[in-house]
């Protein structure tokens, strides 16, 4: 299938073209011809699949189709990061549209974000709290939103977000189409679909297949140190990008300052640095300015860089939705990656679970380590 036959308007067709997607990808080809007739959707996918533009893309169309006043498609999402890149993918598509957007996350002040949606934009790419903050404040007004994205609801749902989530749907008008998107399907994502969803269309994209292009392998933590293991296999392995998943923010920053006394490019990102700081690290690591960068599964949610051939979990993550959810950070939906994992013998639980899942064993592998 090709993204001419959603006959979308030229100015967004040469949106996607600039992006350089040749093929939707399959949650794209099952989303978008439902979305853009406008009937609600729920898809069950995870990033990595091409989730983003499977709304984005029939947002954009609808809103080039009607009036501009005031916002019109509100999207919300579980960290800023993510609805960062989320307005970055509207802007990017839609970047022959003349359409305007505003992301709205709090850890930053409010005016910059008030001015822009004063200005008036068409989007709203926001975190629950401080859109309900801007709301409290009259800042925003939402009586114009038509279509509602809930991104990665599960995790929203994790995060304690469901409170504010529900009073924001209350200041929408309630005519308007509804997409909900979860990596997992939980009894309460189910509920809140019930509640929100009229009619659903159903879409999922089999986990499975969005991993196909991954080549996992775990490293047993036995007679080795982990710093040192790391290093081995990043001198042995990694030549691209490479992402490296650590439990605490401390590990996070006393890994990278030893990676980078080894002499590797590397870099940290953890939740206590300041949004400029992150957002700085993340654009220095998209440009290839280092290459390793070192973070724990907060701060690093939503990280959307292209060509990360590389994903190592050098502490396991605590559920298998969170190692789907890491891995998944390589191996986009064009390329392909790898992921490596150090297990140390109380993490053997969770990899039965992972291969049970995945319906497969899980290469096991083992490390020349070089002292140092
Ligand atoms: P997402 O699942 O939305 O996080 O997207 C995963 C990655 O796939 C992003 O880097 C997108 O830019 C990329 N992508 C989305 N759609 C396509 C497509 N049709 N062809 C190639 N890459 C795509």
């Amino acid at each position: 299938m090709n993204f001419s036959e959603f006959e979308l308007n030229p100015k967004i067709q040469s949106g996607i073209k600039a992006c350089g997607y040749i093929k939707p990808t399959a949650i794209q080809e099952q989303a978008i011809p439902h979305a853009l007739r406008g009937l609600d959707i729920m898809g069950l996918a995870q990033t990595g699949t091409g989730k983003t533009a499977a709304f984005v893309l029939p947002i954009l169309e609808r809103l080039l189709q009607g009036k501009r006043k005031k916002p019109r498609a509100l999207v919300l999402s579980p960290t800023r990061e993510l609805a960062e890149q989320t307005l970055e993918f509207f802007l990017l598509l839609g970047r022959h549209t003349g359409l305007r957007g505003v992301s709205v996350y709090g850890g930053v002040s409010k005016a910059g974000q008030v001015q822009k949606i004063r200005a008036g934009v068409d989007i709203v790419v926001a975190c629950p709290g401080r859109l309900l903050d801007l709301l409290r404040d009259r800042a925003v007004d939402l009586s114009g939103i038509q279509t509602l994205v809930l991104d990665e609801s599960d995790r929203m749902l994790d995060m304690g977000f469901m409170p504010d989530i529900r009073s924001i749907m209350r200041q929408l008008p309630p005519e308007r189409q509804n997409m909900l998107f979860s990596a997992t399907m939980p009894a309460d994502i189910l509920i809140l679909a019930d509640q929100i969803l009229r009619k659903p269309v159903l879409i999922e994209v089999n986990h499975k297949k969005a991993l196909q292009n991954i080549t996992q392998s775990l490293y047993p933590v036995e007679r080795s140190p982990k710093p040192e293991m790391l290093l081995s296999l990043l001198k042995q392995k990694c030549s691209g990008a490479t992402l490296v998943f650590t439990k605490t923010r401390h590990m996070a920053t006393k890994l990278a300052r030893r990676l980078s006394q080894a002499g590797i490019r590397a870099r940290e990102l953890q939740g206590n640095m300041s949004q400029n700081n992150r957002t700085r690290v993340m654009k220095d690591f998209q440009k290839g300015s280092f290459n390793v960068l070192v973070a724990t599964d907060i701060a690093s949610r939503g990280i959307d860089v292209a060509g990360i051939s590389h994903v190592i979990n050098y502490d396991m993550p605590d559920t298998v939705e969170s190692y789907t959810h890491r891995i998944g950070r390589t191996g986009r939906a064009a390329g392909s990656g790898e992921a490596s994992t150090f297990v140390e013998p109380k993490d053997y639980r969770l990899i039965k679970a992972i291969e049970r899942g995945q319906e497969q064993r899980l290469h096991r592998k083992f490390l020349k380590v070089a002292s140092i």
